[in-house]
């Protein structure tokens, strides 16, 4: 097995852990040992691993229907689904695609606002927008819009021409110069002048709302969003809102938009959406761009893409109880609480420790950063690998963490125990401990 984003040399030292079982937060590999999944599986598993909800609907929906081609034919889950969904989204959101993981979803997004533009009368708005740092997924569209070196740097000369990289909020280390205190959201002022000089060319605007998650969960505020939004009303971009990792609670609201009171005009939804369970994604859009398309066929308008799996029934039918879930349960709720008890107990056990340079939280999403020097915010030499040592400590210790170069961070299911974060936050500091000192 070629196992996902890892140098498999590294495999000879640290072997896969062949996992077993899951039940609620804890995954145990075939020797019985449990490990805490921080991290929900790369950011999927919301409401715990094998969920009774959950397993319940897709054992019903495995006795009726697996799978069925999408493209005139339809079925009920997902008809269900769009129905809830339509009143959950950000208003405005109201037409539903369906792919199965996040960068199809984004790639969707792309081609989506392009031709929109190109059948709106704006052939002339070809080229993307995006942020700094920001992270989109694997395929070629995706990585295109994505900025971080590590996972575009090799492709460059496969990837899309002529994409914009705007400056993105950094609020620990600002590229302006300024603190969160001194902060006069000057990275909206940026923006304002790559649209001034871009915009007649562009003819979307993707990001991460609220969180840079692959970059290191790097929080910004609602205000730039809000500030972005109306740079796009204003100059006619599209604007993409990536809520593949952010969606669905993890924010402490449905979606983080919700935080800066905006609607985007494109929406990409995955990984909690089935609670982790399946491979499935969502590409939600306005009335108004789904006109574009519609016409009658000889007029060659419509969105020809697809893929094979969507609308795949299982998945819908896990986004339903997902739904049903979040609602009957209160789950959001609960994970405002815990999630403040988590800050306060990562700041309690973190906050003055010579080498944590910032901890930063949203929701359940918290992130430790660790840096050689406090006072500079100099890191630790890449050569060093320090989070992947910790990582290492964490997993003998039965924590699943997995840090983004040397940010720490804790994504738990929404509904984990918080006697289960305190053993994490006490694992965790063991690690940190064990490494660095
Ligand atoms: N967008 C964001 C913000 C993500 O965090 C990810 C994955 O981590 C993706 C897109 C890609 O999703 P997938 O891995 O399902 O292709």
């Amino acid at each position: 097995i070629w196992h996902p984003c890892s140098q498999m040399k590294d495999y000879e030292e640290l072997p896969p852990i062949v996992i077993d079982r899951a039940k609620g937060s804890y995954v145990y590999d075939v020797g019985g040992k449990a490990y805490i999944d921080i991290i929900s599986s790369w950011w999927c598993n919301l409401l715990g691993h094998c969920h009774p909800a959950i397993t319940a609907a897709l054992q019903a929906q495995l006795e009726k229907l697996e799978h069925v081609i999408f493209a005139n034919f339809s079925h009920v889950p997902a008809i269900e689904l769009a129905e809830a969904l339509a009143g959950l989204v950000p208003a405005g959101l109201a037409k539903f695609h369906f792919s199965d993981n996040g960068s199809a979803s984004v790639e969707c997004a792309l081609k989506m606002s392009f031709q929109y533009q190109l059948q709106s009368g704006h052939a002339e708005k070809n080229k993307f927008m995006c942020l700094s740092e920001g992270y989109h997924g694997e395929t070629i569209g995706a990585l295109s819009v994505g900025s971080m070196d590590v996972f575009t740097k090799m492709y460059r000369p496969m990837l899309i021409d002529g994409v914009l990289r705007i400056q993105a909020p950094d609020c620990y280390r600002c590229a302006f110069g300024k603190t969160r205190e001194t902060c006069g959201c000057e990275c909206a002022v940026h923006a304002r002048g790559m649209f001034e000089k871009h915009a007649h060319e562009t003819c979307a605007f993707i990001l991460e709302p609220l969180v840079q998650g692959s970059a290191g969960m790097r929080i910004y505020p609602p205000l730039y969003l809000k500030q972005i939004r109306g740079l796009c009303d204003r100059y006619g971009v599209i604007l993409i809102a990536d809520e593949i990792a952010t969606g669905f609670g993890r924010t402490g609201k449905l979606f983080a938009c919700e935080h800066a009171g905006i609607s985007p005009d494109i929406m990409c939804l995955s990984k909690g959406i089935t609670g982790g369970y399946l491979p499935f994604s969502l590409t939600v859009t306005t009335e108004e761009i789904y006109r574009a398309f519609y016409a009658d066929y000889s007029e060659g308008r419509a969105f020809m893409h697809s893929h094979t799996y969507s609308g795949n029934p299982l998945g819908c039918s896990a986004a339903l109880a997902v739904l049903d879930t979040l609602r009957r349960e209160r789950i959001l709720e609960g994970a405002r609480e815990k999630a403040v008890y988590l800050s306060e107990a990562l700041s309690r056990a973190f906050g003055d420790h010579p080498h944590v340079g910032e901890i930063r939280h949203l929701g359940l999403i918290n992130a430790i950063e660790l840096v050689r020097d406090k006072k500079t915010k100099e890191g630790f030499a890449g050569g060093l690998r320090m989070g992947y040592q910790i990582y290492k400590k964490a997993l003998e210790k039965g924590l699943l963490l997995r840090p983004l170069g040397d940010v720490l961070y804790f994504n738990p299911p929404l509904t984990i125990e918080t006697e289960t974060l305190d053993e994490a936050v006490r694992l965790c500091r063991e690690a940190v401990a064990d490494v660095l000192s």
